[in-house]
């Protein structure tokens, strides 16, 4: 008897008729002689509309109270989801993360789960009992609430799959699996069978909003099978896994793109040792994740232009922090949030040459003006304008054959 973990996500949950169908998914699982650990995420919507409602209470909402509300979108959904079960005859109860417990460290807003107390929940499960276990939350050493960073949902269905050791993990969602571009974006997209987990957490690094960052780097290090796959369309999904593609004839795996970034470019600034420290040591010390960095050269050693991403909600604050700065002397700041960045990723690309290249030709050709550039060893990311971004996917999607 296999012990099976699934995850639906918000849309899967998103209204008592799809709550009943998922009912039926749980149940063909459990006539399979599965035993059963089910996370599921708020119905969909509900915690934008909880962070909403806080930022009407007030901008600086207090953190510890931010996490009590946002976690209450998934105790509705369990609560439901169990009562689904019930009603078509089978054992279930849903459980709240803290009840388990399920306890995380670090900040509020985005925690990390560090154990899994399995004792109640196995027992239930060998009693043929379905739990049904509030994604997205947990409890801290210090009996507070927390929880794990929006789509923090895969998190717990990862952590329970490694805890627990179960033999599956399936993510369920609105889409058939993991596609070689976002499947709303661009109608070309097509599915991808199978994955590995460095390409997979470069992906949704980088904007892929399938699957949770951290969720994957946790199955990565612990060496996790997923399977994404639809709660709606009947079908294999993708296997998220150890698998190398390095010799895959394709160059590229997929493309990610963001819009939640903002560009500052600090003009006129002194060229010297120290310069750059001196600008992001107090970014960094408000928190503020600096992603892409460029400067251009100043071959007589005087003045220099540094341009820099950060995430739109920064905008305000890093832009007071910088104009404080009196270790910093520049002429002027510009800003730009109407950016988007646009990534190509693939292990392939490490042993295929001129990617770069092709790259950047395909959008020259389409006049898509590249204003900063960043690579790692399975990844090219430019940055442009958000206006081009469907038009970026599409000319990269096909210049990289994966039409
Ligand atoms: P859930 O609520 O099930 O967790 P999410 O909305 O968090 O679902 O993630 C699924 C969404 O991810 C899809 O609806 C799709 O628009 C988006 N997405 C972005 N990039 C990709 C990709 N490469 N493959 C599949 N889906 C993607
Ligand atoms: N409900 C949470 C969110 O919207 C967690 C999740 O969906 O995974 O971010
Ligand atoms: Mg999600």
């Amino acid at each position: 008897m296999s012990l099976i973990v699934l995850k639906f996500g918000g849309t899967s949950v998103g209204s008592i008729k799809k709550i009943n169908y998922v009912a039926k998914i749980i149940k063909k699982h459990h006539h399979k002689k599965n035993k059963l650990i089910v996370v599921s995420s708020a119905m969909s919507g509900v915690t934008n509309d909880l962070i909403k409602k806080s930022k009407q209470i007030s901008k600086n909402f207090d953190k510890f109270e931010y996490d009590v509300l946002l976690s209450s979108g998934e105790q509705i959904a369990c609560a439901l989801l169990s009562g689904a079960l019930l009603k078509i005859g089978l054992k279930s109860r849903s459980w709240l993360s803290w009840q388990i417990p399920i306890i995380t460290k670090g900040d509020h807003k985005s925690s990390r789960i560090i154990s899994i107390n399995k004792k109640e929940i196995l027992k239930y499960v060998n009693s043929g009992g379905i739990p049904i276990i509030t994604g997205f939350q947990g409890i801290s050493n210090n009996r507070r609430i927390t929880t794990l960073g929006r789509g923090g949902s895969d998190a717990t269905a990862i952590s329970i799959a490694k805890f627990f050791s179960a033999d599956d993990c399936f993510i369920y969602t609105d889409v058939s699996g993991v596609y070689t571009t976002d499947p709303k974006l661009n109608s070309k997209a097509k599915k991808i069978k199978k994955i590995s987990y460095e390409e997979m957490l470069e992906m949704a690094s980088l904007g892929a909003k399938i699957m949770q960052p951290i969720s994957l780097q946790d199955a990565m290090i612990n060496d996790i099978d997923i399977n994404v796959r639809s709660t709606f369309i009947n079908s294999n999904g993708t296997k998220i896994s150890n698998n190398q593609q390095l010799f895959n004839k394709n160059p590229i795996t997929g493309i990610a793109f963001t819009k939640n970034e903002a560009k500052i470019t600090l003009i006129g600034v002194m060229d010297r040792p120290g310069t750059a420290a001196s600008i992001f040591k107090p970014l960094a010390d408000n928190q503020i994740n600096v992603d892409m960095v460029v400067q251009t050269s100043s071959p007589d050693g005087g003045q220099t232009d540094i341009t820099f991403t950060i995430i739109k909600d920064d905008i305000k604050n890093c832009i007071r922090i910088l104009k404080e700065n009196k270790k910093i002397s520049y002429k002027k700041i510009i800003h730009d949030d109407k950016v988007s960045k646009v990534s190509i990723v693939g292990a392939g690309m490490i042993a295929t040459p001129g990617v770069t290249y092709r790259m950047f030709k395909a959008l020259a050709k389409k006049k898509i003006n590249i204003t900063v550039i960043s690579t790692s060893e399975i990844k090219i990311s430019v940055l442009i304008n958000q206006k081009n971004i469907k038009k970026a996917i599409r000319v990269l999607h096909k210049e990289f054959d994966l039409d």
